[in-house]
């Protein structure tokens, strides 16, 4: 701590060097990476961009990125906004679109880099608590007369809990908020969800927020984008430029064309992994755990009679580790990433011992 800080940087904690720890035969299903590797030819794709061509800026408008997912998704390239992982393309929505008089608004159980970035840019919130099943109730997201929100946001699927909410309950919330900016944060629809990328065109305040981070298996490469109308797309783009005018790299962009080109190495691969989660959660239940629905590419579970931090300590002592959030509520929660299907076994098999 430094006198030299500001105000800000002293309310700030530097991520969790534990999450990311560095150690060989680590079963690793903390952070919600994808078991399988990325798309070959994305990798290719890196490989050939690795050369000469590296002594030259990269496109500051990310342009054939930006054509290859509005190819994908059915949108025009000037509804697209791509940026250094979803972490940089959500901080830049939080300043652009949701810096308002009235408080932004989102679940008290969700991503925990929302009050991180409202902190950073000073914007006032609101958590809302969610439903007895850990749900998000979309009616604590529709306007309550005076105490309508300067906007909204929530993963679907949530995280942690990994629950989902239906297509028309978003369609709900954002067409019952035309004063505000909803953000739809898509981290993990690809597991399980339904994307509302084809409500933006419906909707001028709809911004839905991706990654190739987890169904794309590219964590490493830092890839995310934005969906939605023209002058949203415009707004981060301002915010952009003044933060870098080069925030994807030649690396990145070459890599994220070709990942989302590839269509069938995606659902092979996302496909499998809703399988193993499947597997894990029943396998899970059978242990006694309680687990809840999960869309995502994790499973969010408790176990009624053990300590879940207790728990998640004596896998890592056997050098597995998971996801132990110490939070009000949810305390008793392990937050489990589906990993190889010898991963989960191995996980199964570990608690099996451990609850004895
Ligand atoms: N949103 C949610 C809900 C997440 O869990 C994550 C991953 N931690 C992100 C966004 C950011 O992912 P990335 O920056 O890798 O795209």
């Amino acid at each position: 701590m430094s006198q030299y800080w500001s105000a800000v940087v002293h309310g700030l904690t530097p991520y969790v060097p534990g999450e990311q720890p560095k150690l060989a035969n680590l079963v690793k299903l903390n952070t919600n990476e994808h078991p399988y590797g990325p798309s070959p030819r994305a990798i290719a794709a890196i490989r050939a961009e690795a050369s000469d061509a590296l002594r030259l800026y990269p496109d500051p408008r990310a342009d054939r990125l930006k054509a290859a997912i509005a190819a994908r998704f059915g949108v025009e390239p000037r509804e697209v906004f791509a940026g250094n992982g979803s972490d940089e393309v959500l901080a830049h929505a939080f300043m652009a679109l949701l810096k308002h008089e009235r408080p932004l608004r989102f679940p008290d159980i969700s991503y925990s880099f929302y009050p991180v970035y409202c902190g950073l840019y000073g914007i006032a919130f609101e958590t809302v608590p969610l439903d007895d099943n850990f749900a998000i109730r979309p009616a604590d997201y529709l306007p309550h007369g005076p105490a309508a929100a300067g906007g909204i946001i929530f993963p679907n699927p949530n995280a942690p809990t990994g629950r989902l909410m239906p297509l028309a309950d978003i369609e709900r919330i954002v067409a019952g908020n035309p004063q505000c900016v909803v953000i739809i944060d898509e981290a993990y629809v690809d597991f399980g969800g339904e994307s509302a990328i084809p409500l933006v065109r419906h909707y001028p305040n709809l911004l839905v927020v991706q990654t190739l981070s987890k169904s794309r298996s590219l964590a490493g490469l830092r890839v995310g984008f934005a969906v939605g109308h023209p002058d949203l797309i415009e707004a981060l783009d301002r915010v952009k430029d003044s933060f870098n005018s080069y925030p994807l790299d030649r690396l990145a962009i070459a890599g994220g064309v070709a990942a989302i080109e590839d269509e069938e190495h995606f659902q092979r691969t996302r496909t499998a992994v809703i399988a193993t989660r499947d597997h894990l959660s029943a396998d899970l239940t059978s242990l006694g755990f309680d687990v809840l629905p999960s869309a995502a590419n994790f499973v969010f579970a408790r176990h009624p009679r053990r300590d879940a931090g207790e728990l998640a300590a004596e896998l890592r002592r056997r050098a597995i580790i998971v996801r132990h959030f110490r939070q009000p509520r949810i305390e008793q929660f392990l937050r489990i990433t589906v990993g190889t299907d010898e991963q989960c076994t191995a996980l199964v098999e570990a608690l099996r011992d451990i609850l004895q």
